[in-house]
């Protein structure tokens, strides 16, 4: 039975390791196809056009949301960040599994749009483990660290909306329990509508016959 592909959107602390998870999980396990956003801020070093993001100006953006081609979008420490719509479309409507690696308001208003949208939330084990890792990356200056520690601040107060909560400690045991949770969200009966459907017109085509 083909079904349409489920929405995920990963959202997490700016340092928590969503970047290396949803790598790897794309890696590991075969359905997943992660979309690339479209962002007003400046490349890091490493990153590469069209694989880390759309690296676009300003008045591009802007134009982009006018013509209604991103489906969320959300400014995030003073840059818009935004999901192309017509890719992420075309992958579920080919039954593949899309993962989004989005900011909390983008998560909401995806959740509006399309209520079946699973929505999955990643933390350190703890707030000064999650301070660690970003002066660990050694990318950023002191202050764009301590902005982004006054952001997470703002954003746990948004976890509650969320599905699930992915405490990343071990990478692997990690991954694992995202792909668990993912398998389990497919099952869910508003996912299988049809075969639930099947399902019933071939009992009362059973009982029909047995009368
Ligand atoms: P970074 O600058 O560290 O790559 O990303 C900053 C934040 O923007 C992260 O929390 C990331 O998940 C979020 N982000 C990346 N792409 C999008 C997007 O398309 N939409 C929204 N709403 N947030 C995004």
């Amino acid at each position: 039975m083909q079904r349409k592909g489920i929405l995920i959107v990963v959202s997490g602390f700016s340092g928590a390791g969503k970047g290396t998870l949803m790598k790897k999980l794309v890696e590991r396990y075969d359905n997943y196809a992660l979309s690339v956003s479209m962002t007003t801020r400046s490349p890091r070093p490493g990153e590469k056009e069209g694989v880390s993001y759309f690296f676009v100006d300003k008045e591009e953006f802007e134009r982009c949301i006018g013509q209604d081609g991103l489906i969320e979008y959300a400014s995030y420490c003073g840059n818009y960040y935004g999901t192309p719509r017509p890719w992420v479309e075309q992958q579920l409507e080919a039954g593949r599994d899309v993962v989004l690696e989005i900011e909390i308001q983008g998560a909401l208003k995806v959740k509006e749009k399309f209520p079946d949208a699973l929505l999955l939330f990643v933390m350190t084990p703890t707030a000064q483990e999650l301070k660690r890792r970003l002066e660990g990356r050694g990318t950023e200056s002191h202050e764009v660290i301590l902005g982004r520690l006054q952001r997470a601040v703002e954003e746990s107060y948004g976890i509650e909306a969320y599905d699930y909560l992915v405490v990343n400690d071990d990478l692997d045991e990690c991954l694992r329990q995202m792909n668990r949770i993912i398998d389990a969200a497919r099952m869910r009966p508003s996912r299988n509508r049809e075969f639930i459907e099947q399902f019933r017109t071939e009992l009362n085509e059973i009982l029909k016959g047995e009368n």
